[in-house]
Parts: structure tokens; C-alpha cells; sequence
């Protein structure tokens, strides 16, 4: 799960880690409440779970009330790619000496943690990445030892932060590490860091990713719950008791099983198609299951085909064929829908189906042949 950036400095706060004093704001006049209470000039940042706010117009700086009006309300409402900013954050706006970047994430492959530390912070890393990799400290952290503040000073050395600022940011990345590893997250990103003229150290900006296979011992996250912003057909998924990942492209998949359905997304791909979603709709493809599973694609625009993926096992075929009819009698479908059915009862399967078949409603032998077909009615 993301957080907001104010959730994660409020994270942030709770383990030391210095952040500007602020406040969240829905509306201009709220805006306005928070800039007055923390004092000018503050920047007032829109809310919304993607990077490059600042380059999209979402972070303005504000000296008076009359600007702190101007722009909260040019920037609630604004779209930023796709993200409709309906909360604003306003903060006591710090004066910027030095820009850093640095981050914890996890290094799966080497089972270990990752730290990366940057002078160069401000811009995206994925720039300085590309264009200067040896202004990226690399940290691989043993989970089991953690990270130590001399090994952070060495770091802070290494990654060639200003003198003034190193002990301050040696510091503060040690809280960062608690913060992120007791705090049970994905990701804690810090860009900017910054050094101010007077010789402090805090964090600008939070980007925090919580792993959800923490949540049990994690009853404060409802709160960020609450206020996750769900792709709609996810919502609507989960609504209707799906396993269901919505993804950016064309050929709406239903397959039993989340090995198949994995299987699926790569076939389709193989072929020259992209996944709308992965969706796994278990053992139990009856009717509903399988009304239900269609509605949920159907909802999104983008699908220009359906590929039905089934191995029955447990699962029986034919049941299947009946759930697939009675679904299409209860809902329509926009979309032509192939069908690839296999296993147990397929041939009583296909019986049932053979009737009904015709432009819309098709079936192919093979997974790879289903997935051809799919392919090239997304692509028509
Ligand atoms: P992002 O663009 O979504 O990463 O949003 P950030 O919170 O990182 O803000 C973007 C940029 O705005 C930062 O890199 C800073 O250069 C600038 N900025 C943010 N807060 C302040 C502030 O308090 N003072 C100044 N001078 N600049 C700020
Ligand atoms: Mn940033």
C-alpha cells in the first residue's frame, strides 16, 4: 500500500525523522487555515500517489494568503496523469541549500536490504541513474545487522554530501532504516533531502510503500486505508470477491488458477497482445463466479477482447460452459470473448457450448492458438 506524501511524513515523524511542520487541506479556505497557523511562506503541494508533482504544476510556493488562494485552488482539481489531486498538503516552506536523494528498498535477488544515497537529489533517480550511475551510493544492508551509524557516516562520505551536512544525514538515514524496517515497509524514499542555509538536515518529501504482509501487526495502517484511492475496477472486483489486478492493456483474461493465469498474461504477450488484468477466479467458476469475472472486465474501455483460460481439474468443464452461457444471458458483453477449455469434462464442455458459438463467442484448441485469437481481435 502507498501512502500519501503527508502520511508518510506523519510515518516519518514517528521515528525521529525531521520533516517541515504542515498540515493537510481539502479546500482553498482550509489552505489558508493551515498557511496562517504555520507561518509564510509555506509550499502548498497537491496530494496524489505519483512522482513528478513539482513538474506537473503541484507544488507551488505561496508568501501571502492571496497566493496560498491562487494556488490551492488551481491545483485542487488538477489532473496529474491520471491523478486528480483532492487533497493538498501545506508546509512551512524551507530554504534549500543542497538537494539529496536517499531511499531503503529491498534487494530480493541478494536477500538484502538496499540503500541509495545521492548528492544529487531534486530529480527523478531513474535520470541520475541513466546519465551519471556513480553519483549513486549503493548500501547493501544484511537484514540481520541492520545499519549503523558508522557505516552511515561512511556512507554519507562516500556518496560526497557536504561536510556540514554529513553527520546530520548519517544520522537521520539511521532513523530511516528503523523507520522503514521496523515500520514495516517497501519503500521509504526520501527526494528531495535537503541541507538548508543554517545547517539543517529534513526530509522534503516522503514517499512511502507499507508491505501489506505486515498488516496484522499493523492496526494503525487502517487509517491509510481509508483513504486509498482504488483503481475502480479493483474496487469493483474486490466488491464482487475476485482476485483481480487491473494492468494497461487490451485482452481481458479470466483463467482458473493463479499459476494458469500467470501462464495466460505471457502467452498473450508472447503473441503480441497486452493484459488488461490478471484474474484468477479459483476453483469455483460457477455462474456467479463467472458473471461476476465478465462484469469486472466489461467495466473497463480498454479491453477489446476476452481471452476465458480454463484447465479443469476440480474445476468441471461443463460447469464452466453452463456458468459462461448463463453469465452472457445476464449480462452483455462488449467484447468478442475466446474461449480455451481443457481438462476435465472439456468435451461435455464444449457440447454445451457448440450451439452458441459465432463471432462473439468462440473457442480454440490450444492455449496458444486461444491466444492468437484473442490477440488479433484486440489488435483489429
Ligand atoms: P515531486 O515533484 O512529486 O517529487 O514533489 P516534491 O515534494 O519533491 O517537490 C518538488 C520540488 O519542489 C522539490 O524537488 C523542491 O525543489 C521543490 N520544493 C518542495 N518543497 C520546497 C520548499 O519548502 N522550499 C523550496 N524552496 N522548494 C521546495
Ligand atoms: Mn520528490
Amino acid at each position: 500500500m502507498d501512502l500519501f506524501e503527508y502520511q508518510g511524513k506523519q510515518y516519518f515523524a514517528r521515528y525521529g525523522i525531521a520533516v517541515s511542520p504542515g498540515g493537510v487541506a481539502d479546500t482553498v479556505e482550509e489552505a489558508v487555515a493551515v498557511a496562517e497557523r504555520v507561518g509564510y511562506p509555506v509550499v502548498v503541494k497537491a496530494q496524489v500517489k505519483v512522482g513528478g508533482r513539482g513538474k506537473a504544476g503541484g507544488v507551488k510556493l505561496a508568501d501571502n494568503v492571496d497566493e496560498v488562494r491562487t494556488h490551492a485552488g488551481n491545483i485542487l482539481g488538477l489532473d496529474i496523469k491520471g491523478h486528480v489531486v483532492r487533497r493538498l498538503w501545506v508546509e512551512h516552506a524551507t530554504d534549500i541549500a543542497e538537494e539529496y536523494y536517499a531511499s531503503f528498498t529491498l534487494d530480493r535477488p541478494n536477500k538484502v536490504h538496499l540503500g541509495m544515497l545521492s548528492a544529487q537529489g531534486g530529480v527523478e533517480i531513474e535520470v541520475v541513474a541513466a546519465e551519471n550511475p556513480d553519483a549513486i551510493a549503493m548500501l547493501s544492508i544484511d537484514p540481520r545487522l541492520g545499519l549503523d551509524l558508522a557505516t552511515a557516516r561512511r556512507w554519507v562520505a562516500e556518496a560526497g554530501l557536504t561536510m556540514a551536512a554529513r553527520e546530520q544525514a548519517a544520522e537521520l538515514l539511521v532513523h530511516l532504516y528503523r523507520c522503514y524496517e521496523d515500520g514495516d515497509c517497501d519503500l521509504a524514499e526520501v527526494n528531495p533531502l535537503v541541507f538548508t542555509p543554517d545547517g539543517r538536515v529534513h526530509a522534503l518529501d516522503a514517499k512511502v510503500s507499507l508491505d501489506e504482509n505486515a498488516s496484522f501487526r499493523h492496526p494503525e495502517w487502517d487509517e491509510y486505508r481509508a483513504t486509498e484511492t482504488e483503481d475502480p475496477r479493483e474496487k469493483m472486483a474486490k466488491e464482487k470477491g475476485l482476485n483481480y489486478i487491473g494492468l494497461d492493456g487490451t485482452v481481458g483474461i479470466i483463467a482458473n488458477g493463479a499459476g494458469l493465469a500467470m501462464s495466460t498474461l505471457d502467452v498473450v504477450n508472447q503473441v503480441g497482445g497486452t493484459a488488461a488484468n490478471f484474474l484468477d477466479i479459483g476453483g469455483g467458476a460457477n455462474a456467479d463466479v463467472m458473471a461476476a469475472a465478465l462484469e469486472v472486465i466489461n467495466a473497463d474501455p480498454k479491453v477489446r477482447a476476452i481471452f476465458v483460460n480454463i484447465f479443469g481439474g476440480i474445476t468441471r468443464v461443463d460447469e464452466v460452459a453452463k456458468g459462461v452461457l448463463e453469465a452472457l444471458s445476464r449480462v452483455e458483453i462488449a467484447s468478442p470473448i475466446v474461449l480455451r477449455l481443457d481438462g476435465t469434462n472439456a468435451t461435455e464442455g464444449r457440447a454445451i457450448l457448440a450451439p452458441h458459438l459465432n463471432d462473439r463467442l468462440m473457442t480454440e484448441p490450444t492455449m496458444l492458438d486461444a491466444a492468437r485469437r484473442a490477440v488479433a481481435l484486440a489488435n483489429a
